[in-house]
């Protein structure tokens, strides 16, 4: 592997042809990845903090997983869903719903987690529109949150500064606060958190008219927009019996948080949600192949079938072989080398090493998360939790540092007051060990040292 590395060139693309990119960074070149580790062209080793954003589930190099996707592509390289179902698309339908939370019986697969949270979204305004309640459109997100980015799915998303060029959002889209640990202004959010923010929810919904909401979508633990917001106790179940109460379905988001990445393979299940329809991307692959999953209820689908047919949804990658046959395999190696265990085990791990050692530092404001899934949060002023100017790109700079050091973390911004805001999410590969951990926590720790007392 060295000698191959060493071969390759070492030129940076600083300013190519490629659209998304800041073009006021040049980036290294990927060569290959080992685990938890990535290596550029020039021998550098990073390790791989966030998973790319949270994806890398099975870690990288995984030759379990790649030569399954080979075969797979050996034997067939596409085939349309109105012509043929195969193996790995039933087989990854039912594993996953066999596992699923209260009554998710069918799936569609898709290839992103913005297309999986717009299909869901489609289908339970569908499911309204053939129960004759057309009028029931409206959905309810929270502030902060993210859906994706397509344009149903960002108009879903609590992240104003993600909008501004693109308005007006679609309609229909009501918003509530999301539980935010660090931020709820709560004297006891763990005490107090379940009853404050229901209450703010169910003033929405009484606002709105619950007659006219088809449905509440939801992180169980909110992503990169709030740094790894768990819940405070009780809260899902309190949301799914007022949802239930006013007949508005639910629709869990677990494009981040899922696939075992809290402790448990479904979120929903740790913090006692059960969902009308649940949404899975990311980990579902571990980045081998885009795949995102759509899971409903037989019901539902039923009540649709004898209506006008079924689910007006189709898109030329769904439920391919080559994208279902990663997830297959992905599944596969998560039971064969018992990783959500692992994931919870290394995980508290994490979550105490994390709390330990930055808390104590000079502008980390919060730790949050659960599992292998977390938020630090970083603050000009401890006290009174002001954030940095987001002139200040503090949280640019600092994973600049990181970088640099051979850690790569994913940053998020504009949390705090929809402008300001430094945030750090650490979302390793699922199968990191503990002594990566300690390297993780060290370089980061050493990075924030690094920004000093002013940055
Ligand atoms: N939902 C959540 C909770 C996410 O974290 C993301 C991606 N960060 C998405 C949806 C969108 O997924 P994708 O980027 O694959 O479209």
């Amino acid at each position: 592997m060295r000698s191959e590395v060493e071969t390759r060139p070492t030129v940076r693309y600083p300013d190519g042809h490629v659209l998304l990119r800041q073009l006021t960074r040049d980036f290294p070149i990927v060569s290959h990845g080992e685990g938890v580790y990535l290596f550029d062209t020039r021998g550098q080793r990073y390790l791989d903090g966030s998973a790319g954003a949270l994806v890398a589930s099975v870690g990288h190099g995984n030759r379990e997983v790649a030569d399954r996707i080979h075969q797979q592509l050996l034997r067939v390289a596409y085939v349309n869903g109105n012509h043929f179902t195969s193996d790995a698309t039933e087989t990854l339908a039912a594993r996953l719903c066999a596992g699923a939370p209260g009554g998710l019986s069918r799936a569609a697969f898709l290839g992103s987690g913005s297309e999986a949270t717009e299909a869901a979204v489609k289908f339970v305004r569908q499911l309204w529109v053939e129960r004759g309640q057309p009028q029931r459109a409206k959905v309810i997100t929270r502030v902060p949150s993210y859906h994706g980015n397509t344009l149903y799915a960002l108009s879903l998303s609590g992240r104003p500064h993600y909008k501004k060029f693109f308005g007006p959002m679609l309609a229909e889209v009501v918003t509530t606060a999301a539980p935010y640990p660090y931020r709820s202004g709560l004297e006891d959010y763990e005490r107090d958190g379940t009853a404050h923010y229901l209450r703010l929810l169910e003033e929405t919904l009484l606002r709105e008219g619950p007659e006219t909401i088809a449905a509440f979508i939801a992180e169980p633990v909110i992503g990169s927009s709030a740094g790894a917001s768990v819940p405070p106790p009780g809260y899902f179940e309190q949301v799914g019996a007022l949802c239930r109460k006013y007949g508005i379905l639910t629709i869990a988001d677990e494009v981040m948080c899922g696939c075992g990445r809290t402790g448990r393979f479904f979120a929903s299940e740790q913090f006692h949600f059960t969902p009308d329809v649940l949404v899975l991307g990311k980990g579902i692959s571990g980045g081998y192949a885009p795949l995102s999953a759509v899971l409903v209820r037989q019901e539902h689908l039923e009540e649709m079938r004898l209506g006008s047919g079924g689910f007006m949804h189709a898109q030329t990658y769904l439920q391919a072989p080559c994208m279902t046959a990663a997830g297959v395999a992905v599944l596969d190696f998560y039971e064969k080398h018992g990783l959500v265990a692992h994931a919870a085990r290394v995980g508290a791990y994490l979550q105490r090493r994390l709390r330990e050692t930055l808390l104590p530092l000079p502008h980390v404001g919060a730790v949050q998360g659960v599992g292998l899934m977390a938020g630090v949060e970083l603050v000009e002023d401890k006290e009174s939790k002001r954030p940095f100017a987001r002139s200040r790109k503090v949280v640019e700079r600092l994973l600049a540092l990181l970088f640099e050091d051979g850690l790569i973390l994913w940053p998020n911004t504009g949390h705090a007051n929809g402008t300001d805001g430094d945030l750090v999410m650490v979302g390793p590969p699922l199968v990191i060990t503990e002594a990566e951990i300690d390297e993780l926590v060290e370089k980061l720790a050493a990075g924030i040292t690094r920004l000093g007392e002013h940055p």
